[in-house]
């Protein structure tokens, strides 16, 4: 299997550090607002990821952090921690604005049928193992303490800038004037602060009270969970010149060798050929696409459609075209299971083109036109099961058995709300119901869910 990976800027072969298993990290989201389609598109890259890996047969053990704490508005560390922004928005404490924030994104990712990882951490969980982390990182002489916090030195990193490439003399020059004097070089990131009163979100430490720094984050929850050999990590495109350059310098100085072998990075999405933006009114969630009839499987076919290491961009158009060809996909595949076995037609050939495609770095546009060549041929019930093996891939419903946990959450309180005769709170469950695609009857002994 190939993969690119940003470190060495090459398509190169996954080679794991113990055979069969892929320790794999993924930067997960801040936990401040709804996500968009451009935040799912990171989650539908690491899926698609998983699902390959897993169709060659690898285990995973996979995490991914939950950022509830000490990610500053300006990745550099610059302005006001988001969750304390969000937290004045909403008149909520950060902890509520957390576990808010966070139910939703995990719903969103059930209704994308998204392959979670096997651990998800949120920041605030690992408190006493991040000091651990800043503490040898002193130790070791890589980080020192100033009045506003605790510092990485990136002089004490020799390969500092070698991921985002930019160079340590550009970042310099991008460093802004006001520079904190207190710092030995301006590009030096804080790992732990010195909370200010009006942080609400405080912990004890060897330095006072305070809260990490984002980065740190990542580099603690990878190394408590995966250890000190981490096969691949993912993240949005953003990421790379400060966020995982950052991250590279923490766990290599905290575990004296390299510890990440492979970064892949996703393009973003983007909206009618430009940057999403509140002032446009086009960060769209996917609520928006469900209002507009759309599901989000159809979000989830369009994003195929795309290489993951390329900007997709996302037009109403697009996602019609997404949504009418997964539905013929789904009519056609019926009548080839419907067929029986037509011995002419020869699979083998579209199985290892498949097979060719997803290990090539992940070629889900190439994987999704065998598909296509497969579905136009003679019906066959070979190439149903052909598909359905492809799909472990897609992830698509093409039975029609999967219903999200979601729409059962809505249907069990549907029926409480009934049984507590409040018919209004029914009446609009059932609405939200329909407008994920699906209805609830009614039965005898309770209700049952069907697809509409
Ligand atoms: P955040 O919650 O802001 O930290 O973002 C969560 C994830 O969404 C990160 O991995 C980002 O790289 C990713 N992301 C943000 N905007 C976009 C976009 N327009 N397209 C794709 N990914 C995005
Ligand atoms: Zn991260």
């Amino acid at each position: 299997m190939k993969i690119f990976n940003s470190l060495t800027r090459q398509k190169q072969d996954l080679v794991t550090h113990d055979e069969g298993l892929v320790r794999m990290y993924s930067c997960g989201p801040t936990v401040y607002s709804y996500p968009h389609i451009g935040n799912m598109r990171a989650y539908l890259f690491m899926d698609a990821l998983r699902r390959t890996l897993k169709y060659n047969g690898y285990k995973i053990d996979g995490v991914m952090n939950i950022t509830d704490v000490g990610h500053m508005t300006s990745d550099e560390d610059e302005g006001e921690d988001k969750m304390l922004v969000a937290s004045k928005r909403e008149h909520k404490s950060p902890w509520e604005v957390a576990k808010y924030y966070t139910d939703i994104f995990i719903s969103e990712t059930k209704r994308l049928n998204i392959d979670m990882p096997e651990h998800i951490c949120p920041a605030t969980s690992v408190m006493p193992e991040i000091i651990v982390f800043v503490k040898k990182l002193i130790e070791n002489g890589n980080a020192y303490e100033t009045s506003k916090g605790i510092y990485f030195d990136i002089a004490t990193f020799a390969g500092y800038g070698k991921l985002g490439g930019v160079g340590l003399e550009n970042k310099l020059a991008g460093a802004r004037i006001d520079i904190d004097k207190e710092k030995r070089h301006p590009a030096d990131f804080a790992l732990w602060i010195k909370a200010p009163k009006q942080h609400i979100m405080q912990w004890d430490s060897p330095w006072g009270k305070g809260y990490p720094g984002w980065h740190i984050e990542c580099s603690t929850i990878g190394i408590k969970y995966l250890g000190e050999y981490i096969d691949i990590h993912t993240g949005g495109v953003e990421h790379r010149p400060v966020h995982h350059e950052n991250e590279i310098a923490q766990d290599d100085a905290y575990a004296g060798h390299q510890v990440v072998s492979n970064w892949m990075h996703l393009e973003h999405l983007l909206v009618d050929g430009g940057k999403m933006s509140k002032s446009l009114g086009n960060v769209y969630k996917l609520d928006d696409l469900v209002a507009k009839g759309f599901s989000p499987e159809d979000y989830r076919y369009f994003f195929f459609t795309t290489h993951y290491a390329k900007q997709q961009n996302f037009t109403w158009e697009g996602l019609e075209s997404a949504k009418n060809a997964l539905k013929s996909m789904k009519n056609i595949l019926k009548e080839h299971k419907e067929s029986t076995d037509n011995t002419k037609v020869k699979i083998d050939k579209a199985e290892k083109d498949f097979l060719e495609a997803i290990n090539d770095d992940l070629n889900l546009p190439k994987a999704l036109g065998i598909v296509w060549t497969l579905l136009k041929m003679p019906r066959d019930r070979k190439i149903y099961d052909a598909i359905i093996k492809f799909n472990q891939i897609f992830g698509f419903d093409f039975e029609g058995d999967i219903i999200p946990t979601e729409v059962q959450e809505l249907a069990k309180q549907r029926w409480q709300a009934k049984q507590n005769r409040d018919f209004a709170t029914a009446d609009e469950l059932r609405n939200k119901i329909s407008q994920l695609g699906f209805s609830v009857k009614d039965t005898k002994d309770g209700y049952e869910i069907v697809k509409n």
